[in-house]
């Protein structure tokens, strides 16, 4: 971006006299849009962010138009969204019962779990109020594992546990939690007198794309009254998906799903949601009552007694019916299938070429690999150079990661456009860059 223009956006000054509205668009069209993140192109191969799909795009315009608030009263958007998150929890494997509630993404979905357990174990208790409420809270303890998604402390931190009660669980050499570990995790803190009450799983992380096992999981939380919720902000939807269907035995059987539908299903930002299979646990925790704001008696509790938000975007609910509905069931597995046949080819090509090193990736569509000729120096640093100088070169886009404490390359899919000539290119892209950082006199 030119940094004249960095700095008129940020300066936020705003004249006395409005503008003409084509002027205003004008703007958008000549300043902002031209300077985008990137995820549109189909070579960008960075963290998880997918191009926006146009059933999307053209469905959170209209939203907005109707401007429906889906947190109150009854009316068709909010109904849309209670079927589309039925349609999202049909997809994901979860029973007939589930329900759940669409948010601004997978971290606020992480954030809704966490209180939500904490007001399902604390009700069990009797201790969801007054003194008990102190004595117990202070002792709650949350586990995940060591590969988890930020978010998940960050929420930790958010509905008041102090880090020294977050158990980060040990991995094994796939990157999945470790049952045998957290189960003398949750033992040792029970018999010093702390209250475990939750573990979270990932079913596609960050990093490498790992599924962790919930049956075992699961299974320990039934025998010590946990909560298992399992982060699924990208592969929340493996269920659907034959290939990876053995991964996700047991899922119908957690407590709560995180999924985030701007990731996989490439729905416009921002489209995240919360599946539990037993929704009335969502309004225990979120319906607070106030004399403006009286529904029917009868009526199905609204959406912002299973949320912290009461006026809520409809752009969400249209945004992920539209998407669904253009792909049907079939499209939604065929769309996952074509980021994992992506990755695989893209493995294969890594695995292929004596320059470069598959590190870690799968069964999720990424793939972690670094430089073998490095021509001395620091390799983290090289790295981290390398993915610097493929996005400054403008033709691919890929980020960095750490694993087994190394920084190495991370490239993701999932995006509908990518081709196996943007998986070329992009190999082509860093081996040019590698070329130019370790041999910049050849
Ligand atoms: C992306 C991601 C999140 C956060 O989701 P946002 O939509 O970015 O808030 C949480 N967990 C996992 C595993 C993720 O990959």
């Amino acid at each position: 971006m030119p940094p004249q223009l960095q700095a008129r956006l940020r300066e936020g000054r705003l004249g006395r006299q409005g503008g003409e509205l084509g002027g205003v668009l004008d703007f958008v069209r000549n300043e902002i849009a031209p300077h985008p993140t990137g995820n549109g192109h189909p070579a960008f191969f960075a963290w998880i962010n997918s191009p926006p799909a146009p059933a999307g795009i053209i469905a959170d315009l209209l939203a907005c138009a109707i401007n429906a608030t889906c947190g109150m009263g009854e009316h068709a958007l909010m109904d849309l969204e209670r079927g589309t998150v039925r349609m999202l929890a049909d997809l994901a494997g979860l029973p007939g019962s589930a329900g759940g509630v669409l948010t601004s993404g997978g971290s606020v979905a992480n954030l809704l779990a966490l209180a939500t357990a904490r007001t399902w174990f604390l009700t069990r208790r009797d201790s969801g109020d007054g003194p008990a409420f102190d004595r117990d809270h202070a002792r709650l303890t949350l586990y995940f594992s060591a590969q988890a998604h930020m978010s998940v402390a960050k929420s930790a931190a958010c509905i008041g546990l102090s880090a020294h009660r977050l158990r980060a669980v040990a991995t094994d050499a796939h990157d999945r939690l470790d049952p045998a570990a957290l189960r003398a995790a949750v033992s040792a803190d029970v018999n010093a007198g702390l209250l475990p009450f939750c573990t979270v799983t990932t079913v596609g992380t960050t990093a490498t794309g790992a599924v962790d096992p919930l049956e075992p999981v699961t299974e320990l939380c039934r025998s010590t009254g946990m909560w298992h919720h399992v982060d699924g902000a990208w592969g929340g939807l493996g269920a659907a998906v034959p290939a990876l269907a053995a991964h996700y035995r047991g899922v119908g059987g957690v407590d709560s799903l995180t999924v985030d539908p701007h990731k996989t299903l490439n729905v416009p930002v921002g489209c995240g949601a919360l599946l539990v299979p037993h929704p009335e646990h969502l309004h225990t925790a979120f319906a607070h009552r106030a004399s403006y704001l009286t529904g029917e008696p009868d009526a199905l509790p609204w959406l912002s007694h299973a949320t912290v938000e009461l006026t809520r975007p409809g752009t969400r609910a249209l945004a992920l019916w539209a998407t669904l509905h253009h792909l049907g069931s079939d499209g939604v597995t065929a769309l996952m299938e074509h980021y994992l046949a992506l990755a695989d080819r893209l493995r294969e090509q890594i695995t292929a070429e004596p320059r470069l090193e598959l590190l870690a990736g799968g069964p999720w569509p990424v793939a972690c690999f670094r430089i073998t000729d490095q021509n001395g120096g620091d390799p983290d640093a090289l790295h981290a150079r390398i993915a610097r100088r493929v996005q400054d070169n403008g033709r691919a886009y890929l980020a960095t990661v750490a694993v087994q404490g190394r920084t190495v390359l991370r490239a993701c899919l999932c995006n509908y456009r990518t081709t196996t000539d943007d998986l070329d290119q992009l190999i082509h892209e860093v081996l040019r860059a590698a070329d130019a950082e370790c041999h910049p006199d050849a």
